[in-house]
């Protein structure tokens, strides 16, 4: 590793359901490869044109919660009435490898992750208004009207949470919300944090920038 590289970015991004929090990660996922998705177990089952492995890992209840109970997740949360989990060991190699992940979880576990990991970004993406937040989880199509009933009190509760979010995303106009959720992540890339060897390579010579020193702590 040179003092060039840098550390992976943990980004979290929580949404109430049907915000459009999938509609955007999907697109921040697609325009920046080193960005990569923090696959869930989950045991909700699959929507229609969800793939086992890319959008979760759909389990069964007991297969979940045998492997919470072996340590698996670096955090779960029951939301809606199922089990979600983000696998410990895929998402810290990741980071290690200087890859950015992505969660997608509920504040609940983004309370978790915010505690094991202090420099993950912790984004909350808000939508308008609860009528076109009902609106759009309607025009989803994949909720029966007992689903879509939990999904809108949920939001409220989750909504609640979101002053101790770093960054607001208000998803109104798409295509705003896309270049605000960009400029977040670009600007999260910027860190001095991600490159702790950097600035103490390049001082102390400038044609050699490789096998860096740890930085002495300022204390
Ligand atoms: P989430 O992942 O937060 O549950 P989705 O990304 O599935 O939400 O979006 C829910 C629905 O709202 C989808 O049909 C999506 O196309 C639509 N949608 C997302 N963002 C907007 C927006 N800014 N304006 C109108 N519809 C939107
Ligand atoms: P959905 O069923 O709509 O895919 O997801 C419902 C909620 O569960 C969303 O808020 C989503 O972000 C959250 N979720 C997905 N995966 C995880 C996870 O691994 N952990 C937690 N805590 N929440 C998750």
């Amino acid at each position: 590793m040179t003092a060039l590289h840098r550390t992976g970015i943990a980004m979290v991004i929580c949404a109430p359901s049907g915000t459009g929090k999938t509609t955007l990660s999907r697109r921040l996922l697609l325009e920046f490869p080193n960005l990569v998705l923090s696959v869930s177990c989950t045991t909700r089952p699959p929507r229609q044109g969800e793939i086992d492995g890319r959008d979760y890992e759909f389990l069964s209840r007991e297969d979940f919660l045998t492997r919470r109970d072996g340590g698996f997740f670096a955090e779960w949360a029951q939301v809606h009435g199922n089990y979600y989990g983000t696998p410990l060991v895929a998402a810290w190699k990741l980071l290690a490898a200087g890859r950015d992940v992505l969660f997608d979880i509920d504040v609940q576990g983004a309370s978790q992750i915010r505690r094991s990991l202090p420099a993950a970004r912790l984004v909350f993406l808000l939508p308008p208004s609860r009528a076109e937040l009902e609106r759009r989880l309607r025009g989803r199509d994949t909720e029966s009207e007992e689903s879509l009933a939990v999904r809108m009190k949920a939001a409220a509760l989750e909504s609640a949470q979101a002053h101790w979010f770093e960054f607001w995303i208000v998803n109104e106009d798409l295509e705003k919300a896309w270049e605000e959720l960009r400029a977040v992540y670009m600007a999260s890339t910027l860190s001095p944090a991600l490159r702790p060897n950097f600035l103490a390579c390049l001082l102390s010579g400038w044609d050699q920038c490789c096998n860096p020193q740890p930085v002495p702590s300022a204390d």
